[in-house]
């Protein structure tokens, strides 16, 4: 079965130097072919290949599907009513999520999932192909594993965070609560997991506990990511960058030496736009990054607490309009970027051989998303090659 796209008014592909050169290989009056949910070719709309369907988009932009590397989906109930309090004047601490944790052991293993399947549907309508999900909602061995073995249901890139924050039981003993993380609890969510991630903050995990939990995961196979600097300074960055961390997270308070060594590293800086809107606070400085010489994803941070948002141009029109990216940035962030932050160099970019994973503009260029904010401008939405319902 072949797909064409065609009449593609500006085509972008992240192919570095391609098409009209720069990160995002664009391409004018392209098409593109799909066979096998893979594209199999990209060229001028002239010289298209006749295709058992086509499907002629207008001189619309397309473009890769958005990777958001950073989603808590795993979780029941909702914080509205902590919302509404943050916005009269009351400061985050992140103490909020016990109030979910609560809520997650309560349910059964349907409600769960439900709130996953309608997360992910509500994601994929926004442009999102790829989405990672952690645990951390469960915080004891049987909650975080059938958090993440739900997660497993719906993607690939799962997390286990069950170094999220100390629940109320061992809240007078977190030592013995890092044991159990290191010990019986990663056992039980390693068939499930792909990635470690410890929330490393003032009042979660400080730096001994959090190098103690990711380096047993990552001794234990697992690929190590890092919520790091979201609420203040501290050593998350550092921490991340000597473990070969594939992404520190949040990224909010940074001093020179974070910039630098993530410069020097491989490690992607994720910017979560999303909790800093939702939580009031100042955003972090994309800018000061990138000019560093920094890989920069963007990710919702889709939680019921802090950011409960499942859509990527939202994130994309904050980071162009609060963190000082250019849109043509903004996009790769959003794409690439956050392919790179899963290690993932088959995703968030369009070339033979790679899934067809892609979104159809209802506008005629990338620029639209930053540009037209809010506006609902995913059209169409292909998954390994498949249109996925639409609203
Ligand atoms: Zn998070």
């Amino acid at each position: 079965m072949q797909l064409l796209i065609d009449n593609i008014g500006e085509l972008v592909t992240n192919v570095a130097g391609s098409g009209e050169g720069g990160p995002l290989g664009i391409r004018r009056r392209a098409a593109l072919l799909i066979e096998e949910g893979r594209v199999a070719w990209i060229g001028p709309a002239r010289y298209a290949p006749a295709a058992d369907r086509r499907i002629d988009v207008d001189g619309a932009a397309v473009l890769p599907g958005f990777v958001d590397s950073h989603a808590h989906l795993v979780f029941a109930g909702d914080r509205a009513a902590e919302f509404a309090a943050r916005m009269a004047g009351q400061r985050y601490t992140g103490g909020g999520i016990r109030t979910t944790v609560a809520a997650t052991r309560a349910a059964d293993d349907e409600t769960l999932r439900g709130t996953v399947a309608r997360l992910r549907a509500e994601a994929m309508r926004q442009g999102t192909t790829t989405i990672e999900i952690k645990s951390g909602y469960g915080l004891s061995v049987a909650d975080e594993a059938r958090s993440l073995r739900i997660a497993a249901e719906f993607t690939t890139e799962t997390t286990f965070l069950g170094a999220h924050v100390v629940p109320p039981e061992y809240a007078d003993r977190p030592d013995d609560y890092v044991g159990l993380v290191c010990g019986p609890m990663l056992r039980a969510a390693l068939p499930y997991a792909r990635w470690i991630d410890v929330f490393c903050e003032r009042g979660a995990f400080d730096a001994d506990h959090a190098r103690a939990i990711l380096t047993v995961g990552q001794a234990a196979g697992l690929g190590v990511r890092v919520h790091a600097n979201q609420l203040g300074p501290g050593p998350g960055v550092q921490l991340g960058v000597e473990l070969g961390a594939a992404s520190v997270d949040h990224c909010t308070h940074l001093d020179d030496l974070d910039v630098e060594a993530l410069a020097m590293s491989e490690t992607v800086a994720t910017l979560l736009p999303g909790a800093e809107f939702s939580t009031r606070s100042p955003y972090p400085d994309a800018r000061r990054l990138l000019d560093a010489g920094v890989t920069v994803a963007l990710a919702t941070d889709c939680n019921p607490g802090s950011s409960y948002t499942s859509s990527m141009p939202f994130c994309i029109a904050l980071a162009v309009r609060e963190l000082g990216m250019t849109p043509a940035e903004a996009v790769w962030a959003a794409t690439a970027g956050g392919a790179r932050a899963l290690r993932r160099d088959d995703l968030g970019v369009l070339r033979p051989g790679a899934p067809a994973d892609l979104s159809i503009l209802a506008a005629p260029s990338h620029l639209h998303l930053a540009y037209r904010p809010g506006v609902p401008l995913i059209s169409q939405v292909l998954h390994n090659g498949v249109p996925q319902c639409q609203p």
